[in-house]
C-alpha cells in the first residue's frame, strides 16, 4: 500500500511567484520519488500563481496542483494549512515535504500536530528504505548528523535544511497541465492576519535567493564602512547581509543577520569581508557553492572552510575587488 502513495511538495509563493527555495523540495522531492516510484505531485499555494504554475512542471513535477485564492496572497499558517489539508485529502501522500523556510517550518509543524502525523524538520537527506522515510539532519552546529526515520503507513511530513538540496534546472520541453484544486476558507478561518509587509528597503536582493551573498562582519570596524559591503555586493549584482556582531552593534538591522538565529543562505557565491567564522554564523551559510573569506587574521576560523581566502586589511582589499569588477563589468 505505502509503495503507491506519491510525494507531495508543497511551494510557497510571494506576489504570484514561486520562493527560490521552495524549489529546492523539489529537487529533494524528485530524487525520493525516482527511488521509490512514486508520484512527485507539486502543489502550488497562493494568489494569481496559474502562470508560475508552469514552470513547476518544468522543474519535475509529475502533476501541479494549483492552491489558487486571494486568501493565500501572504503565507499564514492557516491559509496554507486549509491548501494543505485539501491537497492531503485529494492525493494522500506517503510524504509532505516543506522547503526550511520561516514559514515553512511553521506550517509543517502545525499540520503533523493537527494529523498527529510524523514529522521530519530540518532535513539534508532524505530516502525511503522498505517502508520507511530516513533522512539525517544537522545538530550541535553541524558538527553531528543524526539519522531519524518515519513509516510511512501514514503521511510523514519533512522540512529540509535550507541549501541541502540545489534547485532543479527547467526543462522547457516537459509539459505537465497544472490542476485548479478546490480549497474552502471560511471567514475566521485565518485567524492571524497580517497586518503589514515591511520592504527591507536598501537591500539589493532578498538573502536567501540571491546568487551571490556579501557579509560584513565586525572586522569592518565602524558602521561607515558597511558600505564597502553594499559597494562590492552592488557591483556583483548580489545582497548584502551581516553577522549578528554587527547586528547587535545596531550597524544592521537583525533581518539581515545571518547564522543560527538570522537567516539560512546558500547562494552560489558567499564573501565574508571581516568576518571570523563563529560556527553560530557558519550554520546558516554552509550551504553556499563557493567561500571567500577576507580576513586580516590568517587564524581566522572561516578559512578553515573558504575555498579562497584574502589575508589583509578588508579597508584595502574591499575597494579594489570592487572597482576591479565595476571595471570588468563595464569594458
Ligand atoms: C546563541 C547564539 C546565537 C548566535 N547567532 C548568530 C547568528 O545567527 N549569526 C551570527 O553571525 N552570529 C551569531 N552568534 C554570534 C557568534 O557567536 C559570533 O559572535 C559572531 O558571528 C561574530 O561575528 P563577526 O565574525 O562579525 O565578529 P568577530 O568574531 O569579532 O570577527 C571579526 C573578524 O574580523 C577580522 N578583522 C578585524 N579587522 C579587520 C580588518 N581591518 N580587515 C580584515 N579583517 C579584519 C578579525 O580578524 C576577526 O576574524 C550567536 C551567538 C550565540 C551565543
Amino acid at each position: 500500500m505505502a509503495e503507491a502513495t506519491p510525494i507531495l511538495i508543497a511551494l510557497e509563493s510571494h506576489e504570484g511567484t514561486v520562493r527560490g527555495t521552495s524549489y529546492e523540495a523539489l529537487t529533494a522531492g524528485a530524487a525520493l520519488a525516482e527511488q521509490s516510484g512514486r508520484e512527485l505531485i507539486a502543489l502550488v499555494i497562493g494568489s494569481g500563481v496559474t502562470d508560475a504554475a508552469g514552470t513547476v512542471g518544468q522543474s519535475g513535477a509529475d502533476r501541479v496542483l494549483i492552491a489558487d485564492a486571494p486568501e493565500l496572497s501572504l503565507i499564514t499558517v492557516d491559509g496554507y494549512a486549509a491548501a494543505l489539508d485539501a491537497a492531503i485529502e485529494k492525493t494522500s501522500p506517503g510524504v509532505l515535504l516543506l522547503a526550511g523556510t520561516t514559514a515553512g517550518r511553521d506550517i509543517a509543524g502545525f499540520i503533523a500536530g493537527k494529523h498527529e502525523l510524523a514529522h521530519l524538520p530540518d532535513c539534508s537527506t532524505l530516502n525511503i528504505e522498505g517502508e520507511e522515510l530516513v533522512a539525517s539532519r544537522p545538530v550541535y552546529g553541524n558538527k553531528m548528523m543524526t539519522k531519524v526515520r518515519a513509516a510511512l503507513d501514514r503521511t510523514v511530513v519533512a522540512t529540509l535544511h535550507t541549501g541541502a538540496f540545489k534547485a532543479p534546472v527547467a526543462d522547457s520541453a516537459r509539459d505537465v497541465t497544472p490542476e485548479p484544486l478546490e480549497v474552502t476558507i471560511n471567514e475566521g478561518d485565518i485567524r492571524v492576519s497580517i497586518t503589514g509587509l515591511e520592504s527591507s528597503a536598501g537591500q539589493a536582493a532578498d538573502l536567501t535567493s540571491a546568487d551571490v551573498v556579501i557579509i560584513g562582519g565586525r572586522g569592518l570596524g565602524s558602521e561607515e564602512n558597511y558600505k564597502l559591503v553594499q559597494d562590492l555586493a552592488e557591483a556583483m549584482g548580489g545582497a548584502a547581509g551581516a553577522t549578528r556582531a554587527v547586528t547587535d552593534l545596531g550597524w544592521r538591522p537583525h533581518y539581515e543577520q545571518v547564522g543560527q538565529t538570522g537567516q539560512k543562505i546558500a547562494p552560489k557565491l558567499y564573501v565574508g569581508v571581516g568576518v571570523s567564522g563563529a560556527v553560530q554564523h557558519t550554520v546558516g551559510m554552509v550551504g553556499s557553492d563557493t567561500i571567500v573569506a577576507i580576513n586580516r587574521d590568517p587564524a581566522a576560523p572561516i578559512f578553515k572552510m573558504a575555498d579562497f581566502g584574502l589575508v589583509g586589511d578588508l579597508e584595502e582589499i574591499v575597494p579594489k575587488l570592487t572597482e576591479q569588477i565595476r571595471a570588468r563589468k563595464n569594458g
